[in-house]
């Protein structure tokens, strides 16, 4: 790029160049496994088979790096997929990895169970609570701290520098879940995270129609051997895949804006209700992580869980009630979501420490108008 660094400049220029051989201005959907060479071992810049570079996958990569404000950046064909190539490069069997005791329920199972079983161990702990970080990270052999910010499903707030201040103190890797904020309403990097994760799937792609995940990094080395895994294991974003989500990726502050604007709208609505038992949202006043969000992001995003008072059962009642907010996984897309954690997104930890309330309904708030979408929820409340 040659001029012009605004979040928004960058995002719809960065790693877009028109092609060169047609002029085509959005850079063309490579769809091939494989590259013709011109004499053996001869390569048209680099390219070989798919698994290992795709012009399609290397233009997302150059747009997320970019965003993240980062070096390096390798795509996947999903989240979970980014986070395990990522765990792998950076640990050891025998190493110990702190995290967030509300974090996302596949990340948990990923770690807990599946890295688990190579030797990696955990423990999961309060985020915000600094002091608890400290004793966690303190055990040795602690090699990599895990942050989810804002979390989910409870919209935790956790301090980035601070934990990166123990992190580094420990000689421990700090990894941020960018998946929420997204880097147009945060960038770790810049307050002493060393890794950012994101599942792509969410806001990045922001239409519910392209799975992907990311690890975002400065570090030359670790950036290596992420590479390496990315191309020896093959979990990696397929063209159709990779070109939808570049496409995503255009309009992501545009449609962060209006997430968030939508959001504080429906945020402030449900506050007035008497249904309502609380409303984990950030962007209000009276959310304990308020004043830290409003300092280490730049809007407050999309989601929002509540809890009913009527328990278990309001919950459930309105999150199968609604009809513009579609009952369903996932979040991020410009269509409203309704989610039930405790037996959808977060069925896996049930049981476990890590297990969310039962009276609690998980919002993914889209970009449709905020009177229509208050409306639904308003029909869906008279059913309680
Ligand atoms: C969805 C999600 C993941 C996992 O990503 P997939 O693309 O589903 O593999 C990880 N972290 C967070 C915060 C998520 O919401």
């Amino acid at each position: 790029m040659t001029s012009g660094n605004g979040f928004n400049t960058r995002a719809v220029h960065a790693g877009q160049a028109p092609d060169p051989t047609t002029g085509a201005v959005i850079p063309p959907l490579y769809q091939t496994t494989t590259f013709a060479q011109d004499g053996i071992g001869q390569l048209r810049n680099g390219y070989e088979y798919g698994r290992g570079t795709n012009p399609t996958r290397d233009s997302l990569q150059a747009q997320l790096a970019a965003l993240e404000g980062a070096e390096h950046a390798f795509s996947f064909s999903s989240g979970l997929a980014a986070e395990d190539a990522l765990i792998r490069a950076a640990l050891r069997p025998g190493d110990h990895i702190v995290l967030g005791n509300d974090a996302y329920g596949g990340t948990y199972r990923l770690i807990n169970r599946v890295l688990g079983d190579w030797g990696i161990t955990n423990s999961a702990v309060d985020m915000s609570d600094l002091d608890a970080v400290e004793k966690a990270v303190a055990s040795g052999n602690t090699r990599m701290v895990w942050v989810e910010t804002p979390s989910n499903p409870m919209m935790k707030i956790t301090d980035i520098a601070a934990i990166a201040g123990v992190a580094k103190q420990a000689g421990a890797v700090l990894v941020v879940d960018n998946t929420f904020a997204t880097p147009y309403l945060q960038q770790p990097l810049s307050f002493g995270a060393d890794v950012v994760v994101h599942s792509t799937t969410k806001y990045i792609g922001g239409h519910s129609d392209a799975s992907g995940g990311a690890v975002v990094l400065n570090d030359a080395e670790l950036a290596e051997k992420i590479g390496f895994i990315q191309f020896a294991v093959g979990a990696v974003s397929a063209p159709m895949e990779a070109w939808l989500t570049t496409r995503g990726l255009k309009t992501l502050g545009v449609r962060m804006d209006r997430h968030s604007s939508n959001a504080l709208a429906i945020a402030q609505w449900l506050t007035t209700r008497e249904e309502v038992e609380q409303v984990y949202y950030p962007g209000l006043a009276d959310h304990p992580g308020h004043e830290l969000a409003a300092r280490q992001m730049r809007g407050f995003g999309g989601m929002i869980s509540v809890s009913f008072k009527g328990g278990e059962q309001a919950a459930r009642t309105v999150a199968e009630s609604t009809e513009l907010f579609t009952l369903a996984e996932s979040l991020g897309g410009i269509e409203s979501l309704m989610n039930y954690p405790s037996e959808m997104t977060h069925a896996s930890v049930k049981g476990t420490e890590l297990a969310v309330p039962e009276n609690l309904v998980r919002l993914s708030v889209g970009i449709e108008d905020v009177e229509d979408l208050i409306e639904d929820l308003d029909k869906a409340f008279a059913r309680l």
